[in-house]
């Protein structure tokens, strides 16, 4: 049955409660649904309806599209001066041991392990130190585009951006235009957490606000940046919250139109501040990334981690509204690791990640950051491949 069929027929049940048919339309009309009807959603919406309406939304703007990329991580220190209770990732107060801090050449040295790869990328996140500065990044950002121009350089969050712009006296736009001039090109997603100062201080009391992280993000649109946005979601936050969020997110998209992909994030719980709160299933992971599909109207990609969440619950994802399955990492992060995520040493060849996405029947389409085709790979065949059975996901057939 295909998408159109499928929001018909969940229209024509006659026992589909007022409340999500009145969604479905709004749906189906490509209108907008408002907050309390997000948070309507996440109380009453079960993972079948939830599907064909995100998947509807997904096929209309992507079709079988999907996208990756190839890039590579650099994560300059795993030590941090913050102390975010759900961080199973900074060494700052236990293990300081087993703590890195890298400088300039080390940064370049990693860069240069990829001379002779077709990758498109460096993505740089980390931790949080005085010795890694303004300047330190300007340094490295202009060597990095000395070494290798054609790299897109994504680097650094709001949280990384307030501590440095602070100590180094400058304004959000000040800072921003400073290393773009020295070769930043757009920022990742990460660091937003939840929004709401309920929960904020919570998880996260000493960390750049909602509105700095906000504001870092539209002054970097204002300087014609591109970037990302994150949610970490599944801890101690209510519905309530993650509409909250997603809501400042929707309205700052607005504004600025800078936003590529939203990414929410699944909390986990290994080793870090928070390992008494529970996971949420896999259920309610399909059923967050479909409803930021439905009230994100105005973000172009809705993002999956396949390192994060499992390469199985990625390709299901696809299904919820997700389009985007991120880069073929080649073991250079911890940063899902450490946290407890099913992939310990994640690394997917392209040839892994294009039959991943094809075994699902989608297509797989490698971009670049900025969404630009590199290769189409649909009828793409690898010498030496070897093909699986197809089989359709049995979801949605209502
Ligand atoms: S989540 Fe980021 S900012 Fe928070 S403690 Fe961990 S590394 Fe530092």
């Amino acid at each position: 049955m295909n998408n159109d069929h499928q929001i018909e027929s969940l229209l024509s049940n006659n026992n589909l409660n007022p409340g999500l048919r009145k969604i479905a339309e709004k749906v189906k009309n490509e209108e907008r649904i408002s907050f309390d009807e997000g948070v309507y959603l996440y109380e009453q919406a079960d993972l079948p309806y939830l599907g064909i309406l995100a998947n509807y939304i997904r096929n209309k703007r992507h079709g079988d599209l999907t996208y990756f990329n190839r890039n590579f991580h650099i994560e300059p220190t795993n030590i941090c001066v913050y102390d975010c209770k759900f961080c199973s990732y900074s060494r700052m107060i236990k293990q300081r041991e087993e703590g890195w801090e890298m400088d300039v050449d080390g940064m370049i040295d990693i860069v240069k392990k990829y001379d002779k790869e077709p990758v498109t990328e460096v993505h740089i996140t980390g931790g949080v130190v005085p010795k890694q500065n303004l300047e330190f990044y300007a340094d490295f950002f202009t060597r990095c585009k000395a070494h290798r121009s054609d790299l897109h350089i994504k680097a650094l969050t709001p949280v990384e951006y307030y501590y440095i712009f602070k100590k180094a006296k400058l304004s959000h736009y000040d800072g921003m235009k400073y290393l773009k001039e020295a070769g930043l090109d757009s920022m990742p997603g990460g660091g937003a957490e939840i929004f709401h100062p309920e929960i904020r201080e919570k998880i996260a009391h000493d960390k750049c606000t909602a509105e700095q992280w906000l504001d870092i993000h539209e002054q970097a649109h204002k300087l014609g940046m591109r970037s990302n946005a994150t949610m970490l979601y599944g801890h101690i936050e209510e519905f309530w919250h993650r509409v909250d969020h997603m809501d400042r997110l929707r309205q700052l998209q607005d504004k600025t139109g800078g936003f590529q992909a939203f990414i929410p994030l699944k909390f986990r719980n290994k080793d870090n501040q928070m390992s008494d709160v529970p996971e949420v299933s896999v259920v309610e992971d399909l059923r967050n990334y479909a409803i930021a599909r439905i009230y994100m109207d105005n973000f172009d990609h809705i993002k999956a981690y396949w390192a994060m969440i499992s390469r199985n619950t990625a390709q299901l994802s696809l299904n919820f509204g997700v389009d985007d399955i991120d880069g073929t990492l080649d073991d250079t992060t911890k940063i899902y690791s450490m946290a407890g995520a099913e992939e310990q040493n994640p690394a997917m060849s392209t040839q892994q990640l294009v039959r991943l996405i094809k075994d699902v029947g989608r297509k797989p389409i490698e971009r670049d950051t900025l969404y630009n085709v590199i290769n189409d790979y649909t009828d793409f065949e690898f010498e030496d491949e070897v093909k699986p059975k197809f089989y359709s996901l049995p979801v949605i057939n209502s």
